[in-house]
């Protein structure tokens, strides 16, 4: 590796004094990548160049345009994939901490397990300590933008951006009293204080999450709705996740007719909005989704904690033909247990294919667009992430196409779509830094993480054997 790098500099100084321009100074070079750029045009590059001067993208190009640049770090991806970091629309990351717990069949795994858990364990500190393992699982798997809903955001706020991904927070509101609000809604206070806080952070977006259309009344909804629009803010919110869910909104908060689906209910309230980033949306019919599109309402799909749940297969391919804003989740690891979007891509695929006996439904192209461009149009980011382009932030990942389960590599999109696994990821890079070198990560010692996070799990698996 270094004897490569030494020959880069050495070709770039002479192909310089011969063309007498002097070299521009930069802070990041990538070599040698197969470049998948997610622009519109579906540009790859063979052997290409990505040139990053602080935490921005400032040329891309075949292997020639190296020579016109003097960098201070040069990555030589020998031919391994650069493409766009992906984006993780949907979690809950502090639940890491009970990852795995009541697995085996459970009845009402909900109330048996979850509430039991969050009521006696959930602490800032558990919710900050697990916010790190997540964050550090997120970033090797080559997550570069994570969006989250939970209680405490701010503590999650501090560890994702000391791993040093990107997050998008929504602070909990609902009509329960939980963790960090006492008072039934006293989340929308708490999310306004995370708000002044961390809003202009260069990686962190705060966001207000409204919980689900069950659990918020429609007064609390327009309220978070104006909040989001005031402080130019996003909003996240489960909608149309369950079969029942029309009959609990119904029940607790408001009786909706038999002619109106949720989507109608959502918009005669005057709730969609652009802001809006909807989870899971499996129950709606080709109206909803005309209405979505009209409100450039942003998706969520994630496949994977769907299926694992049983609750029902969204119609995820028709919303993407329609041109929604729909990218891919995974759901709380409680959920969906991995976090990584490689998986997500290919159950993405599976459940859309399975019912419909139609192989043809995403192609591996279109998978990766939903994991990064996806997921940025569903954020309202696609100017500044989700594709690699000049001006764009870099937020750049590199997969192996050398390990065994990424040869051959005829057809790099279906590479990464169907053959990858997180552990391909060699280089994560956020905002211009290298967080993943080599597969390792630069920002966090573990050992000094690991002294708290050790001790969490053994807390939680002693009040966890007192649920079963
Ligand atoms: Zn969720």
């Amino acid at each position: 590796m270094k004897s490569i790098i030494i020959y880069c500099l050495l070709l770039t100084s002479i192909s310089s004094a011969q063309n007498k321009t002097p070299l521009i100074s930069v802070d990041l070079m990538i070599t040698h990548a197969q470049i998948l750029t997610m622009n519109k045009n579906k540009k790859v590059y063979e052997d290409g160049v990505i040139v990053v001067k602080e935490n921005q993208i400032i040329a891309i190009g075949d292997k020639n345009i190296s020579s016109k640049y003097k960098a201070k770090k040069i990555i030589d991806a020998d031919g391994d994939i650069a493409m766009p970091g992906m984006i993780n629309l949907h979690n809950h990351i502090p639940m890491v901490a009970f990852r795995g717990l009541g697995e085996n069949g459970v009845d009402n795994r909900l109330f048996k397990f979850f509430f039991p858990l969050e009521k006696k364990l959930l602490s800032r500190d558990l919710i900050r300590i697990a916010s790190r393992q997540a964050a550090m699982e997120l970033a090797l798997s080559g997550v570069t933008m994570v969006a989250d809903m939970y209680y405490h955001e701010d503590e999650v706020a501090k560890s994702v951006a000391e791993v040093g991904i990107r997050g998008v927070l929504g602070e909990t509101v609902m009509q329960f009293p939980v963790v960090d609000a006492p008072e039934p809604y006293g989340g929308f206070a708490y999310a306004k204080k995370f708000i002044a806080e961390w809003k202009n952070h260069p990686l962190i977006t705060p966001a207000i999450a409204p919980h689900a259309t069950y659990t918020v009344t429609p007064e609390w909804l327009l309220k978070s709705k104006a909040l989001a629009e005031k402080e130019n803010i996003p909003m996240l919110v489960h909608i149309a996740e369950s079969a029942g869910e029309k009959k609990l909104i119904s029940e607790r908060i408001n009786p909706i007719t038999d002619d109106k689906s949720i989507i109608e209910y959502l918009k005669d309230m005057g709730f969609l909005s652009d802001k809006l980033l909807a989870a899971h949306v499996i129950f709606l019919d080709k109206n909803d989704m005309k209405i979505l599109k009209k409100y450039g309402v942003g998706i969520s799909h994630n496949p994977k904690a769907n299926s694992r749940a049983g609750t029902g297969i969204s119609p995820s391919w028709k919303m993407y033909k329609m041109n929604l804003d729909i990218g891919l989740g995974t759901d709380g690891p409680m959920s969906s247990n991995q976090m990584d979007i490689f998986n997500v891509m290919s159950y993405a695929a599976s459940v859309a294919r399975l019912p419909s006996k139609d192989q043809a439904r995403f192609t591996p192209y279109e998978l990766v667009d939903m994991a990064t461009m996806g997921g940025a149009r569903a954020l309202d980011m696609e100017d500044a992430i989700g594709s690699l382009e000049v001006g764009k932030k870099a937020d750049i990942i590199i997969v192996d196409t050398d390990a065994a389960n990424t040869q051959p590599n005829y057809d790099p999109y279906a590479t990464i779509a169907f053959a990858a696994y997180p552990q391909n990821v060699t280089h994560t890079i956020v905002d211009g830094k290298v967080i993943v070198e080599n597969g390792e990560l630069t920002t966090i010692d573990i050992k000094e993480h690991n002294k708290q996070w050790i001790p969490l799990t053994k807390k939680v698996a002693e009040f966890a054997k007192t649920l079963e």
